[in-house]
């Protein structure tokens, strides 16, 4: 505090200058009133904040207290002048023009050369914009961790040294991790990946630091009891206010009773694909029996060659255990295994097991194999199903007989190409753009099931599918699936 005994007359009058200079020009509103609440004097910011000029409000108590707060205020005054000071104080004014806005003030003594206090000063500044922000902000984050918390898919978010910072209500729902537990822990640490897909996790998480975005990766992941649990995970990076990576938040959803649900599907287009065979693998089993009773007649009446006879027996019996074995295959649900097979050696399987109902149509079936490498690293049983909706679709549409074509070609060093042509009905164009959906059949006994899991197993194999078709010529389905050229591992 400086005073006039200290500084002197003519340095007063200076820093008096100086002083009202800065009052004069400060941002901020500024007021002095006297000890009995009248105004003094007023700042061009406090005019310009308020609405009222000084001329307007000088002599006059305080104009923009609201009425609510006038009590309050009065006592502030009070203990002010008893020497307290108070610092940024939010609250709320009312401009001349009615208006209310939110202030900081902060309202301290003035005090004459004796040290008495004469008067109160005041100075306002307006935040209402800087409240409206923080509000705005606090909405958004509310509205965040709401969506965050209620998310039904599991939510972890990790910083980027992969260190889990929190995890969702559902993540622990579905997981069984508590927040406390995981919290903290390195994401690669925590024991819910299982061994078999961890190189993809590392290689998942690789891509992350890459700066790619994850959507929809299905894989697997473990339970804290070490169940498995089939989920799609999804993972984006969260950028910080500089646009730098600071963390990721992944999302996991559970899709094992979806992944169920469609397993279920497949089973029992698999029966029904055995159901719609079994009439033909009759017929097909009745022959060869036939032929074994017919010999064993002739060599209990002790004609011919036995040996002759042994041979033929043990072929036709041969026969009727391939069918059968094919026929399990079908019926039965099989673990998925995936193994590099060649898809010549798969085709004749499954062309001959078709064989006997082909025949019985008048059906001919003509293989066009193409030299070059035709392993694919596949699960026989579901290649096997392809191929037979695929052929069986293109026999149901030939009521009159015909010609399929099976053609096998390399497409490329990576893909190879499978054709089956029919010259049948063809498929409309309005069905054709359907084809795939569940349940779309156009046939009395169909199930419309076949081309979707044909797709889908397609799919899973990375392959494609394309479907080419005119109506009363023919239709061509092609399937595009990677080649297996590890070699190494074929022999090994
Ligand atoms: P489903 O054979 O049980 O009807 P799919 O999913 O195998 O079910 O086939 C769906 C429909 O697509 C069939 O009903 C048929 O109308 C049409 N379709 C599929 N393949 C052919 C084909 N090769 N020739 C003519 N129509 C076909
Ligand atoms: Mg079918």
């Amino acid at each position: 505090m400086f005073t006039q005994r200290l500084l002197g007359e003519e340095a007063y009058h200076v820093r008096t200058v100086q002083l009202l200079s800065v009052i004069e020009h400060n941002a901020d509103a500024i007021w002095l009133i006297d000890a009995a609440d009248t105004v003094i004097d007023v700042n061009p910011a406090f005019e310009t904040l308020f609405g009222w000029s000084a001329e307007d409000i000088i002599g006059s108590r305080l104009p923009m207290i609201p009425d609510y707060l006038k009590a309050d205020m009065d006592e502030l005054h009070r203990r002010i002048r008893t020497g307290e000071t108070v610092v940024g104080m939010e609250t709320i004014r009312e401009r001349k023009d009615g208006k209310w806005i939110e202030v900081e003030a902060t309202l301290s003594p003035i005090r004459d050369q004796t040290g008495m206090i004469i008067g109160i000063t005041g100075i306002c500044r307006d935040i209402t914009a800087k409240k409206h922000a923080q509000h705005d902000l606090q909405m958004r984050t509310m509205q965040l961790e709401s969506f965050i918390d209620n998310n039904a898919d599991a939510i972890l978010i990790c910083n980027d040294q992969f260190i889990v910072e929190r995890v969702n209500h559902a993540f622990e729902m579905i997981f069984g991790w508590s927040q406390e537990e995981i919290v903290g822990l390195n994401i690669h640490s925590v024991p819910f990946v299982p061994a078999d897909v961890m190189a993809e996790s590392r290689q998942l998480s690789e891509r992350l630091r890459n700066g790619e975005t994850l959507r929809g990766v299905e894989t697997v992941r473990l339970r804290k009891n070490g169940e498995g649990l089939n989920v799609m995970v999804s993972a984006t990076p969260i950028l910080n206010t500089r646009g730098g990576n600071h963390a990721w938040s992944v999302t996991y959803q559970d899709i094992t009773n979806w992944k169920l649900a469609q397993e279920h599907m497949k089973n029992s287009e698999k029966l029904s694909v055995a159901g719609q065979l079994a009439a033909g693998i009759a017929h097909e089993i009745r022959n060869p029996i036939t032929s074994i009773k017919g010999f064993i007649q002739l060599m209990r009446s002790g004609y011919g060659e036995k040996q002759k006879y042994f041979d033929i027996m043990t072929s036709e019996i041969e026969r009727i255990e391939l069918i059968l074995s094919e026929l399990l295959l079908l019926a039965k649900p099989q673990l998925i295994k995936y193994e590099p097979k060649d898809i010549r050696v798969l085709l004749s399987q499954v062309l001959a097991l078709l064989d006997s109902q082909a025949n019985l149509k008048n059906i001919q079936f003509v293989t066009e194999y193409k030299p070059g490498v035709s392993h694919l690293y596949c699960d026989e049983n579901q290649i096997k199903q392809v191929f037979i909706n695929f052929i069986k679709n293109a026999m149901e549409s030939m009521a009159d007989g015909g010609m399929i074509r099976i053609q096998i070609q390399s497409l490329s060093e990576q893909d190879i190409l499978i054709r089956i042509v029919d010259d049948g009905c063809g498929i409309p164009k309005d069905i054709l753009a359907k084809l795939g959906q569940p349940f779309m059949t156009t046939k009395q006994n169909g199930t419309g099931l076949g081309f979707m899991v044909s797709k889908t197993i397609i799919e899973n194999h990375s392959g494609q599918i394309k479907v080419s078709s005119v109506e009363g010529v023919g239709t061509t389905i092609e399937i595009t699936l990677p080649i297996y050229t590890d070699l190494a591992l074929l022999v090994g």
